[in-house]
């Protein structure tokens, strides 16, 4: 058997661990992984849209080289070569290659052979050769990609850094001509460029060359998010050989760190942690406790044997109405046992109370009359001759004889200090104070007398014709703290001598024993006066 704290704290421990489970279950296995795969969808969209962001500097600088290319003026210069031509001069001109960040552009024909060649200082806003541009002709760069479909664009290195470059075959306006040569353009990756790139896609860029070590970062291409959900990751720039020619430093912004257990869930947790404990602390200080107080205040009643009625002081319906059946039955029992107290000192013949009544009460009077000096008489009444009563009238009727001076000695009672009782069989006995020597005498007199005027037939009395009683009594007139020594049996006993003597000298009589001065010895005591009546 455990208590019910015990259990309370078991019950607890196991919904904090499923509490915990759950908890960390749906976090761990559901809702974290729901994070992070929206978080990595997010992050592949970004890494997506710079590529496309970069894709399209491409087609724009294809879309105007296309422009160029298509165009009457252009292909008749490409269709003689050797002819002179102001072409070039009116229509390359600084303006066209700032506008549009050019770093070169070239005309070659159908071999390749350079037709023209310009290359632009974009800081410097001026022309310079395009060897300063490129240090590999860009002839090389074409004839790598022509074998392709037209038109064809990419990335390459060049002397100012990464460029876009796209070719597109010259032919006249409509497009039914036969093609007359190729057109290039190389278009720098300025910073206007990137904060663009940075202002569609939210991410943060920064550009830089690539080290040896670079080569192992993924191309900006490569759809899938290597890396997982981080801050930071680095992408590179292919050119058209599949080269590394630039790093790309790609910042996230994260606005939802996805953490597994992170402040939120933890304060979360807790919550869910410290609201058992809470119920368990109101539990506890108003169940428990009670409960507890209450049992041990229960043992220490029976412990010490006084049942007491336990007062109101819990708020709780259930325990306030455990409280009140223990009190109704803490009355019960102290009903149960003021009957059994009074049947215990009662006589249930007569009424009046018994020996073990007597013996209480009177020891009780002796010793208040000696500490208010007040006077004390005890009396012990024997009926005369019973035995030949029962034996003439039989038992029954010596039963109601007896009833009747039971009823007679419980109206010579007259106040609170007073009492009577049956000793045992047909003996009586009683006891009064305050009364004086002559007046105590004259109340058992008159007893005696009323007695034998109940009017009790007794055929085989041989001294009167009715039942009649013997009384032997002592009167202590003035007793102090000088009787101490003096016990209610020595009382009984003097007090049952002069019975003895009231029998002796004939019965019906009351033989008194006085004492008016305090008793300084046992001499005092063994020679007492002695009053017959
Ligand atoms: P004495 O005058 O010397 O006292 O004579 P006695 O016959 O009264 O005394 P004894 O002690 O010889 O007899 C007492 C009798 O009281 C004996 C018994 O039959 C009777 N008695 C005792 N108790 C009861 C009782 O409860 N009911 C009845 N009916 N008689 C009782
Ligand atoms: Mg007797
Ligand atoms: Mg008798």
């Amino acid at each position: 058997m455990q208590s019910i704290r015990r259990y309370f704290i078991q019950l607890l421990a196991i919904y904090s661990l499923i509490l915990i489970g759950l908890f960390l279950g749906y976090r761990l296995l559901i809702e974290y992984p729901q994070e992070v795969e929206t978080l990595s969808h997010y992050q592949e969209r970004e890494l997506q849209s710079l590529a496309n962001g970069l894709q399209l500097n491409l087609t724009n600088l294809s879309t105007i080289v296309r422009d160029y290319a298509r165009w009457d003026d252009t292909h008749e210069y490409m269709l003689d070569p050797d002819a002179p031509s102001d072409f070039p001069d009116e229509n390359f001109v600084p303006s066209v290659f700032a506008t549009f960040d050019l770093l070169a552009v070239g005309l070659y024909d159908l071999s390749f052979k350079p037709r023209f060649r310009q290359g632009f200082d974009l800081e410097e806003e001026d022309f310079v050769d395009i060897t300063e541009i490129m240090e590999q002709p860009l002839a090389n760069t074409l004839a790598t990609v022509t074998s392709h479909t037209p038109p064809y664009q990419g990335w390459v290195m060049t002397a100012r850094g990464p460029a876009a470059f796209a070719i597109d075959t010259v032919t006249n306006t409509d497009e039914d001509a036969p093609p007359s040569g190729y057109l290039v353009f190389l278009q720098a990756l300025t910073k206007e460029h990137i904060s663009r790139l940075e202002q569609i896609t939210r991410l943060k860029v920064e550009l830089s060359e690539p080290t040896g070590a670079d080569v192992a970062f993924p191309s900006l291409t490569e759809p899938e998010l290597l890396e997982g959900v981080v801050h930071q990751r680095q992408r590179v720039l292919l050119d058209i050989s599949g080269a590394p020619i630039l790093t790309i430093n790609i910042f996230h912004e994260l606005t939802d760190d996805p953490t597994a257990i992170g402040w939120s869930e933890t304060l979360l947790l807790s919550l869910l942690l410290l609201t058992p404990v809470v119920i368990g602390l109101f539990v506890d200080r108003y169940i428990v406790q009670p409960l507890r107080s209450s049992t041990a205040r229960i043992q220490k009643m029976v412990e010490k044997q006084k049942i007491r009625e336990i007062p109101k002081g819990v708020p709780i319906n259930e325990l306030d109405q455990i409280r009140c059946a223990f009190n109704s039955m803490v009355r019960l029992v102290r009903q149960q046992k003021q009957a059994l107290r009074k049947m215990s000192l009662t006589d249930s013949l007569t009424g009046i109370g018994n020996r073990r009544d007597f013996d209480a009460s009177a020891h009780y009077a002796w010793r208040r009359a000696m500490r208010r000096h007040d006077s004390f008489t005890l009396a012990l009444i024997d009926l005369d001759y019973f035995k030949n009563f029962n034996d003439a009238l039989g038992h029954l009727e010596g039963d109601r004889a007896l009833q009747q001076v039971g009823l007679t000695l419980k109206g010579f009672i007259r106040r609170a200090g007073e009492s009577c009782a049956r000793l045992g069989g047909e003996e009586f006995a009683l006891f009064f104070s305050g009364e004086t020597e002559r007046d105590a005498l004259q109340r058992l007199n008159q007893l005696r007398i009323q007695v034998a005027s109940l009017g009790i037939s007794h055929p085989q009395s041989p001294i009167a014709k009715g039942l009649t009683c013997s009384i032997g009594a002592i009167h202590i007139a003035n007793p102090g703290v000088d009787y101490r020594h003096l016990k209610l049996e020595e009382l009984l006993t003097k007090a049952d001598k002069q019975l003895y003597g009231a029998k002796a000298e004939g019965r019906n009589k009351v033989l008194f024993e006085s004492f008016s001065l305090p008793m300084k010895n046992e001499e005092q005591l063994q020679e007492p006066p002695s009053i017959t009546q």
